[in-house]
């Protein structure tokens, strides 16, 4: 079936011949391979509604070909996005993380955040200068070892939290940015 995706390393839209389950893919415009997974919504629910920030967590239940369920972890700022029982869904991975979700039934789609989250919730803007030396940092002196995909995967499961902490209790603003600051030095080209 030729499918419209959106695409989650150029953020285009590309047509593709899909099959449910999971596929790789090639965006056109940048030659580089992604993943998909094209499954129906069992269920969805979304929590976490991060006070400041707007971040929501949804968990989303996709029902495979072969009748397993997979569950999809998924952090956007979309504050609405509709998904439903038997809903044709696309969730597109880029570098092993989910990047896009596709509702192709209604058409709607939703990026992910892509949080550090308390680099973000120090310096205030997710595109704060120093934000991006911290991504480009993760992205490619981490990103391609194993040793650095755990650390990336542990800093994902305890930022969240400390980032609430933050935005939640100013004063640990200073100390947290001080840190932040001296790696940021250190690691700055
Ligand atoms: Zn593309």
């Amino acid at each position: 079936m030729q499918v419209n995706v959106v695409c989650p390393v150029c953020s285009q839209q590309h047509f593709f011949a899909l099959l449910p389950g999971y596929g790789t893919l090639n965006c056109p415009r940048k030659n580089k391979a992604f993943d998909v997974l094209y499954a129906k919504t069992r269920a969805k629910n979304q929590h976490v509604n991060r006070q400041k920030s707007g971040v929501k967590v949804y968990q989303i239940r996709l029902l495979l070909p072969n009748r397993t369920e997979q569950l999809v972890q998924f952090q956007s700022k979309a504050q609405h996005f509709e998904l439903r029982a038997g809903d044709s869904t696309i969730v597109a991975y880029y570098k092993g993380k989910p990047k896009v979700v596709q509702n192709c039934t209604i058409h709607q789609y939703m990026m992910a955040y892509d949080g550090c989250f308390i680099a973000t919730a120090v310096y205030g803007s997710y595109g704060a200068d120093e934000v991006l030396i911290l991504r480009k940092f993760r992205d490619q002196q981490l990103a391609p070892y194993s040793l650095g995909r755990f650390l990336i995967g542990f800093y994902y499961v305890v930022s969240p939290p400390i980032a609430e902490l933050i935005e939640t209790f100013p004063f640990a603003k200073q100390p947290a940015k001080y840190v932040l600051d001296k790696i940021v030095r250190f690691i700055k080209p």
